[in-house]
């Protein structure tokens, strides 16, 4: 698709949290002419302690669908856009909408159009504040009855709509179902609205605004002061996210990654800072560090399996997995000896069948040994630099090897952009910290 020189901006919670984070917003909107297309969250956490409206909604709603009286919760919400449109100095009135919405709520619009009402309001007084064009998500995000989103039915509608308003707001987070109910994506999804309205417009760029200069290496809580990543493939995040590291909602990466757009992750709190790039293909690496960044995730446990001259036997594999599809549990990792096979599963998934799994499989496949071996943490090293920079895994297994750390599991992804080990859970955050410290000097 032909791209345009229009940048979708999608701003998160905090960033529109009060007045005060409004204000940053509009100035970084009006700031370069191309940012056009507005995405924004329901106004977050102010403080350390403080309730995200989405919650209070939620909590509203709880009340009112059980019957009880919510109009002391729902007036806390009234009061806090009162505040924001009032310490803005706005000519907006959303009190309509506040009467509209307490009358669906006690006739049980359900709690998707409850919670959906915090970007929407948010919408229409940022689209005031910007003099922009409000369209209601409801009209251009679908859904499928079955609840999961029609990518190609939105893409059209929405394309073809904002192909009408040069400048609008979007409210994130939410669409409609084809009978026209109200239908969130989970929760911290104004992302993946974003995503989608910078594919819809064939924008150059889709800037998620945030409350940190991007992504950092390694999880800060885990690893002392990480540095940033300045450009991460979308292959690279994806690979992080799924161990674990967030800032971002998962599925906001499949609409642009489509297009070839690249997100911008940045900081409404210090624009200036370049935040993190995320593109399609990255030429170059940083041949210093090599890596792009390292993750963690505790609660894994593998499968052993046994059998002399498994290698020979036509067949083990696939009666082991069919044991386990059959179960309708999902493997993170196979790998595998000449006469031994894991299979790495989530720990929660297999909790209530794993009598019957051990039963299946011994049935199908008799091995001399299986047993489910818990307490194992997953860290991935990714970095797109892997495939050309010789001796990277060297350098990783001999950081593991030097912090006194077993490992229990290698395991390359045949891209090649990553490695995944597995090491006892207690064991994570120091494996984690020996990698960074090796990578990064
Ligand atoms: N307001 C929603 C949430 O708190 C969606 C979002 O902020 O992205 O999850």
């Amino acid at each position: 698709m032909e791209t345009r020189n229009v940048k979708v901006v999608k701003f998160g919670g905090s960033s529109l949290a009060d007045a005060k984070q409004l204000l940053k917003a509009k100035a970084i909107i009006e700031a370069e002419s191309e940012r056009c297309y507005v995405v924004p969250s329901a106004p977050g956490k102010r403080f350390e302690g403080d309730i995200k409206v989405t919650d209070m909604l939620y909590e509203c709603y709880r009340l009112a669908s059980e019957g009880e009286d919510f109009s002391r919760e729902f007036d806390l919400i009234t009061e806090r856009y009162n505040g924001i449109i009032g310490d803005l100095g706005l000519d907006l009135d959303l009190s309509p909408d506040f009467e509209k919405i307490k009358g669906a709520f006690l006739y049980h619009a359900g709690s998707d159009y409850a919670a959906s009402r915090g970007e929407y309001l948010n919408g229409k007084i940022m689209a005031k504040l910007l003099d922009y064009d409000f369209i209601d998500a409801a009209k251009v995000i679908k859904f499928y009855d079955n609840g999961t989103f029609d990518a190609e039915k939105t893409n059209i509608i929405l394309s073809d709509r904002l192909s009408r308003h040069e400048r609008a707001v979007v409210p994130g987070f939410y669409g409609s179902m084809p009978n026209g109910t109200i239908k969130t994506f989970a929760r911290g999804g104004s992302d993946v609205t974003g995503s989608i309205v910078a594919r819809a417009v064939g924008a150059s760029l889709y800037e998620n605004w945030t409350d940190v200069s991007g992504f950092l290496m390694a999880d800060p809580r885990l690893v002392k002061d990480p540095c940033s990543i300045d450009t991460i493939t979308y292959q690279e995040l994806r690979e992080l996210s799924y161990m674990g590291a967030g800032v971002l909602h998962e599925d906001s990466i499949f609409p642009v990654r489509f297009a070839g757009i690249p997100i911008n992750i940045k900081n409404t709190n210090d624009p200036s800072a370049p935040g993190t790039m995320i593109v399609p293909k990255a030429e170059s690496f940083d041949s210093e560090r090599v890596i792009t960044g390292i993750a963690g995730k505790k609660g894994f446990s593998s499968l052993r399996i046994e059998k002399d001259k498994m290698n020979a036997e036509i067949g083990f594999g696939r009666k082991v997995l069919e044991a386990i599809e059959e179960e309708g549990i999902t493997f993170e990792h196979l790998p595998s000896g000449i006469d031994t096979m894991s299979i790495v599963v989530s720990s929660d998934l297999t909790k209530k069948q794993r009598k019957k799994i051990i039963n299946n499989i011994s049935a199908a496949c008799e091995p001399d040994y299986i047993a489910f071996e818990d307490g194992l943490a997953l860290l991935a090293v990714v970095g797109r630099g892997m495939v050309s920079a010789k001796g990277t895994a060297a350098r990783v297994f001999k950081a593991i090897a030097e912090a006194d750390i077993n490992i229990r599991m290698i395991d390359q992804g045949s891209s090649e952009i990553s490695i995944i080990i597995g090491v006892d859970e207690k064991d994570l955050t120091k494996a984690l910290n020996a990698i960074y410290k090796e990578f990064v000097k």
